[in-house]
């Protein structure tokens, strides 16, 4: 039993599952899971949901995964019938995502930070929370880690890995921002879904990449800032930046968060005023809102019974436990060392459930951007669409696991592949 259990800690409540982190794999989770009639409680420490899709203020989502699955349901859910590929309104992500989660029946606790766990021998039965009176327990049959930083798993004593391999240098930190009152008749070309910035005289979309480089070296723009890339989001005249970055920072830890947030701010009015000085349509812009959370892209990544590679996403590799199919995003690796970033293509590939269990503790799922990989393929599942997927097969795992009277890692992976296919998730082809 965890050592916090000794200060006399109240078990306030006990459910089937208890999902915890309310991003994008959380909400998948949880809703499958709820859906399958398990008593389903998602714990954030936020007081939103949607984690970095809403409080980190990213988007667009991108990345996708085969016909059927959660993130077609999400991703229609908040995009609605904008005409705009994957542009959604963070605003109202927010009304519809906990509404898709009350209507599901999932019970929430937000304003919830996870402190410890309860152990009995190498189960998780349980998380420890803090609120305003203190702290409680939560019991839970199982147990399914979407933290994001792999909080959960880490406190049940999983292994992991963190950053590269090599050196555990994790990828560059951001600040997401969005500004408003651009002219899109100049800045947007009709049927594009995002600013390919002509410079004026140039015809060349990619000339743009080339003009941040040089106004970095030039010190218009900050030392580690030589990209500022520019997304639509639904509303008109709006984009977000994703331009504000920091390398060398280990996203783990307070006191260099809390360093990399005093910088990155800065960086915010520099960025806005190159843009205001140099992109066309862009003169009258304007910020409207900066991320409430540092935008962290890699940490932990918790060790399971399999680790997806590099070269499993290269090759496509099929596996026989697959529960999330045709999952496909580039490995977006972030320069470690400055700015910009490689964007390598893979084709479409495979997860297996595997993926999805931690080693050495049992109860316990894991999904999101903390799952079994390599630094390498973690850089492409990270993605916002492919989390609510490896979400969904948790939440799916989680609740045939107890009908079933096995812990997950015992479970038949047929019989989540049949509770998938039977929702409509198309796994095979
Ligand atoms: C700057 C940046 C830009 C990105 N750009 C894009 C993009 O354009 N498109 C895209 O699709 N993806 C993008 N990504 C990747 C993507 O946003 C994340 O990888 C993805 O959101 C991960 O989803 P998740 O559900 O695993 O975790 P998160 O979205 O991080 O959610 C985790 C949740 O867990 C909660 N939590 C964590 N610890 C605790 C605790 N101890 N107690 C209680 N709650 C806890 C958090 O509050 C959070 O709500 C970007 C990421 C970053 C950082």
């Amino acid at each position: 039993m965890s050592v916090l259990l000794s200060k006399n800690i109240n078990v306030e409540q006990e459910y089937d599952v208890i999902v915890c982190g309310a991003g994008p794999a959380g909400i998948g989770a949880a809703v499958s899971s709820a859906r399958l009639g398990k008593s389903t409680l998602l714990i954030d420490r936020y007081g939103v949901v949607g984690g970095m899709l809403t409080s980190g203020l990213v988007g667009p989502v991108m990345g996708r995964t085969a016909k059927g699955t959660m993130t077609d349901e999400i991703n229609t859910l908040i995009g609605g019938d904008v005409p705009i590929k994957m542009a959604f309104d963070q605003e109202m992500a927010k009304i519809k995502l906990t509404e898709l989660l009350t209507e599901s029946g999932v019970e929430l606790r937000l304003q919830t930070p996870i402190v410890d766990v309860l152990k009995d021998g190498d189960s998780i039965v349980g998380v420890v929370v803090s609120s305003a009176y203190g702290l409680y327990a939560l019991k839970a049959k199982v147990v399914i880690d979407c933290t994001g930083d792999g909080t959960v798993s880490y406190l049940a004593g999983a292994p992991y890995r963190v950053g590269r391999e090599e050196d555990e240098l994790q990828q560059p930190v951001t600040i997401m921002f969005r500004l408003n009152g651009v002219d899109e008749n100049v800045a947007i070309k009709e049927g594009d879904w995002t600013f390919k910035v002509r410079m004026p005289n140039s015809k060349d979309a990619n000339w743009f990449l080339q003009f941040c480089v040089d106004a970095c070296a030039e010190g218009e723009l900050p030392k580690s800032v030589s990209l500022v890339r520019l997304y639509r989001t639904s509303r008109p005249g709006e984009c977000h930046v994703n331009a504000t970055h920091l390398n060398y920072i280990n996203g783990l830890d307070p006191k260099e968060i809390s360093a990399a947030e005093a910088i990155l701010r800065k960086q915010i009015p520099v960025i806005v005023d190159f843009i205001k000085a140099h992109v066309p349509g862009f003169e009258n812009t304007y910020l409207v809102n900066s991320s409430t959370t540092l935008g962290v892209r890699d940490t932990r990544r918790i060790m399971g019974e399999y680790i997806l590679t590099r070269e499993d996403l290269e090759s496509a590799r099929k596996f026989e436990d697959v529960v999330v199919h045709d999952a496909w995003f580039f490995m977006d690796i972030h320069n470690m060392a400055g700015g910009g970033q490689t964007l390598t293509n893979v084709p479409p590939y495979d997860i297996p459930y595997r993926c999805l269990l931690p080693l050495e503790v049992e109860n316990l799922l894991v999904a999101g951007r903390c799952l079994s990989g390599t630094h390498d393929a973690q850089a492409s599942y990270r993605i916002m669409s492919i989390c609510m997927s490896t979400g969904q097969a948790a939440g799916v795992a989680a609740a045939v696991s107890i009908d079933e009277h096995v812990t997950p890692r015992k479970l038949d992976y047929k019989l989540v592949q049949q509770k998938l296919t039977e929702s409509g998730a198309e796994l095979f082809s």
